[in-house]
């Protein structure tokens, strides 16, 4: 007998059948790799206005995103931070002022991320786990066009299953795309969730 054969059909024959014939059990029959997601990401908050408008557009569609805050701004809006923890989003660290980490020594580095995580600790009563910059999928460079519209279609045509989005929480433009983008990737079946879920869950 042909041993590969064997195997062959030993895989075939214990094949789950692509579509659930049973469901009356009350069994969680979700297929986690069929699960399709989009981590919506925003850097350099929190920002008066901009970051609480965009709190309650998130409210409806109850997405979860990842603020990449950074910590001088945490300390100055405490408030806005508490509200994005409170809300359920994650909180992640993006450096207390923002410098190219690349041309800082190590223990000013280590500086730049222990205060900024002290910030958001005070803030939220959590220190952050998440750390800024991750990897994303798509960049939409929001920052240097400054267009909702343009944004929203970036974000929309680009984003796909499991993919990082990378925006910016202080800039009118890109808040002021959220809405459209909730709305027409809602419709494509994408429930939006934070950084840490998406990579705990793929
Ligand atoms: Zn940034």
């Amino acid at each position: 007998m042909n041993p590969s054969t064997t195997l062959a059909l030993g895989a075939a024959s214990t094949r789950a059948p692509a579509v659930p014939t049973e469901t009356a059990s009350g069994d969680d029959t979700t297929d986690c790799a069929q699960v399709k997601r989009i981590a919506l990401t925003f850097d350099d908050g929190p920002a008066a206005t901009y970051t609480a408008e965009l709190l309650k557009d998130l409210a409806p569609y109850k997405a979860r995103v990842t603020f990449f805050t950074v910590g001088q701004n945490v300390a100055a809006h405490p408030e806005l931070v508490r509200a994005e923890a409170k809300a359920g989003h994650e909180v992640g660290n993006h450096s207390w002022s923002h410098p190219d980490l690349t041309r800082l020594t190590t223990a000013q580095v280590q500086q730049q991320l222990e205060r900024t995580s002290a910030a958001i600790k005070a803030a939220t009563s959590k220190a952050p786990t998440t750390l800024s910059p991750v990897l994303w999928d798509v960049d939409t460079e929001d920052w240097k066009y400054r267009d909702a519209a343009k944004v929203a279609r970036t974000v929309i045509d680009k984003a796909s299953r499991n993919d990082v989005v990378l925006m910016h929480d202080i800039h009118a433009t890109s808040v002021a795309a959220v809405p459209e983008i909730l709305k027409t990737l809602t419709a494509r079946g994408y429930p939006f969730v934070t950084v840490s879920h998406l990579r705990a869950t793929l």
